[in-house]
């Protein structure tokens, strides 16, 4: 007998490799903000013949089921959550950091939206510099004020 696929359905067949159940174990918790890249990169370390279209795949996966969110505050490239519940980020714009942070209770009403215009969703993005980097350019700061030098 042959099944036909619902339309639907999860995209196909998730199997449960051990490669992917280091991926789920990576992500777990995981409060970092991983690109797809970091991802990989340690998922590397312990299965070195991964390929990134594991990676990829899973994370797919994930996000289909709602089990994972994509951020898209870093413009250089896609990071993913583990927590999918409301929250915003702050991303230090020197090293990438990126922390969750509260969202508002109440979404922020727009001014000026045009007439009739129906607002579904909104994101909140906050930028800033991380305690880390503040302390780096703040020593480089007094340094280069009184002469230019090098490491
Ligand atoms: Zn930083
Ligand atoms: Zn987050």
């Amino acid at each position: 007998m042959r099944i036909v696929p619902d339309k639907k359905a999860p995209p196909p067949a998730f199997r449960m490799t051990p490669q992917r159940a280091e991926m789920l174990r990576l992500l777990d918790g995981n409060k970092c903000h991983p690109s797809a890249e970091e991802l990989y990169a340690r998922l590397r370390r312990k299965f070195p013949g991964v390929s990134f279209a594991t990676v990829y795949n899973t994370l797919q996966s994930l996000l289909s089921t709602g089990d994972l969110a994509e951020v898209r505050i870093d413009p250089a490239r896609a990071r993913f959550d583990p927590c999918v519940t409301r929250h915003a980020h702050l991303m230090c714009v020197k090293c990438g950091r990126v922390d969750d942070v509260k969202a508002p209770a109440r979404p922020p009403v727009p001014a000026g939206k045009p007439a009739g215009y129906k607002v579904l969703h909104y994101s909140l993005e906050f930028f800033g510099v991380c305690p880390a980097c503040g302390k780096k350019a703040g020593k480089k700061e007094i340094r280069s004020c009184a002469k230019k030098k090098k490491k």
